[in-house]
């Protein structure tokens, strides 16, 4: 059974991590569009909000 050799990341180059920010609302913790962000307007509180960033995984 062989496996893939792993890239190998040199020194140099800094590690790139497989995750993505997306932004929630935490008054009701939804997911917030990138308009939505951009306004900082969260359409399901009707209110201003303060977007808070989290980091994703991507697979
Ligand atoms: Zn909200």
């Amino acid at each position: 059974m062989t496996h893939p050799s792993p890239k190998l990341i040199t020194g140099l180059q800094s590690p790139i991590e497989p995750v993505h920010t997306v932004h929630h609302c935490p008054t009701c913790e939804r997911v917030l569009s990138v308009a939505e962000f951009i306004e900082r307007f969260c359409t399901d509180c009707k209110t201003y909000t303060k977007p808070v960033a989290v980091k994703e995984r991507v697979a």
